[in-house]
């Protein structure tokens, strides 16, 4: 038989019929194998995780909160503000790096075992399919057969569980967002409440169903950015889902009776096709579509098992070990990556060390100098800053060091509580006769709870008399 020609596989996407320009729907086969059972454990974890996470609470706060809309994140316990951005950013730069490096060392590792998409797709969503339209085949029967019963029950059932996870989903995605207690509040109480709240949900339940039930390989083709990426992070050394086409060519169908001289160890079978959620041929090479889910793994193990060969046709491994036999080497590429990292991460780790539980900054209010004051002294204008970064609330005390001047502020005794921010104006008298140049360099001290916390230097303007 005459081997099929697919070196143009790059000039085509998979789930596309080129004939009538529509998407060609993907019905892979569900096959069991050790990386189908490790991933079903690894993704309990994380469901579990996921679910539970809004729920978890650090000295009765939120473990975790992502509260855009205030501008509060809360992450592993620790509370961020507004005036955090810098950390927030800085933060989110090391783990765009530190992805960079891991993609280049693992390729989409992430993908196949992490991603939400993946983790719901083909563990929650497709499973629910599989259960109760059948296997691929009779998917695909029921799509092209006739309106029935039977398909009107199937498709009803489907898609009502498909909406209902939807809906788990997107409460659990809303918590994470407002926080528990705001989501029991626009669950248990009357919705011409909450309506904003409620409408919420209804979008994105919306969302997470049509990315599930429509959307599907689509978002992991088209619409991820991670994975439109992979063509810039991807080399020869990366350890990706590889098939080793040394081992493997010249493929050829098994026939009794004949001699396997010549031949690769892939019997062109097409399992691996059958299996894979983004309907590619990985024999063609490491391409953008595939989302490292180890589903053609399994399947040519159980091919290589059954014609008893050795396990691994298709296995974690990069192009360089498949064609010169090497180990993993870490190449310049990946060096550089992990020192800008480990520079990123640490700048980061340090400005979180150093970050303080009061935030105080003292500006000279815009558009004032000094005023003379009726009894000789000279005053100068300020606006005082304070942001609480901490759960519980503080006493804060403000006081003068390097210029013998009063401070004069609305309340000595300043309450501020946990995770609030407060301006206030401040104003500092000087005697004339202490006033010795035009610009005198003091400090603001800014104490909580009696523990100094800030430190600003600023200067005070007056006149110099002789
Ligand atoms: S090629 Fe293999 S690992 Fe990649 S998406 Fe398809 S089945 Fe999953
Ligand atoms: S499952 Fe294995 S043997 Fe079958 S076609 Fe794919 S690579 Fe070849």
């Amino acid at each position: 038989m005459a081997k099929k020609d697919t070196s143009d596989f790059r000039e085509h996407l998979s789930n596309l019929n080129e004939r009538t320009g529509k998407r060609t729907w993907i019905y892979p086969k569900i096959i069991s194998g050790r990386f189908y059972r490790y991933r079903s454990w690894f993704s309990a974890f994380l469901l579990a995780l996921l679910f539970v996470g809004p729920w978890l609470r650090w000295k009765g706060h939120p473990l975790f909160l992502f509260d855009v809309l205030e501008r509060k994140f809360i992450i592993a316990g620790l509370p961020f503000f507004p005036q955090d951005f810098y950390l927030l950013a800085l933060g989110l730069l090391s783990f765009i790096v530190f992805i960079m490096l891991f993609t280049s060392i693992f390729g989409r590792l992430w993908c196949g075992w992490v991603c939400p998409q993946t983790v719901f797709m083909e563990m929650v969503f497709r499973r629910i399919e599989n259960w109760i339209e059948g296997n691929a085949a009779a998917q695909k029967k029921l799509d092209e057969g006739p309106l029935n019963a039977e398909k009107v029950w199937k498709k009803t059932a489907k898609h009502t569980l498909f909406w209902l996870i939807s809906f788990l989903i997107a409460n659990t995605f809303l918590a994470y967002i407002i926080g528990s207690d705001a989501l029991m509040k626009i669950i248990t109480e009357p919705v011409s409440q909450h309506r904003a709240g409620f409408v919420s949900i209804l979008i994105f339940t919306s969302v997470f169903y049509l990315v599930f039930a429509k959307l599907r390989e689509l978002v992991c083709i088209i619409i991820c950015p991670y994975g439109r990426l992979q063509g810039v992070l991807l080399d020869q050394n990366s350890v990706v889902v590889a098939y080793d086409h040394q081992r493997g060519e010249p493929r050829g169908r098994l026939v009794k009776g004949q001699t396997e001289s010549g031949k690769g160890d892939c019997v062109d079978c097409g399992l691996c096709v059958e299996v894979c959620p983004t309907g590619i041929d990985i024999r063609n090479g490491t391409q953008l579509e595939c989302v490292a889910c180890t589903a053609c793994m399994d399947a040519c193990d159980s091919v290589m098992e059954k014609i008893h060969k050795p396990l691994g046709l298709i296995r974690y491994a990069s192009e360089q070990q498949i064609v010169s036999k090497k180990t993993f080497s870490y190449t310049n590429r990946m060096k550089a990556y992990t020192v800008f990292f480990v520079l990123l991460f640490g700048v980061f780790s340090t400005l979180l060390a150093l970050r303080k539980d009061l935030q105080a900054s003292v500006l000279r209010t815009p558009g004032t100098t000094f005023v003379r004051e009726q009894d000789g002294k000279v005053a100068n204008f300020f606006l005082l800053k304070l942001t609480n970064k901490t759960f519980h609330d503080m006493n804060v005390r403000v006081a003068l060091e390097g210029i013998p001047a009063s401070i004069q502020m609305l309340d000595d005794h300043i309450r501020i509580k946990g995770g609030e921010h407060q301006s206030m104006p401040v104003i500092v008298h000087l005697k004339q006769a202490d006033i010795k140049e035009n610009t005198t360099p003091f400090q603001v001290v800014v104490y909580a709870d009696n523990k100094e916390m800030n430190r600003v230097k600023l200067f005070f303007n007056g006149p110099v008399f002789d």
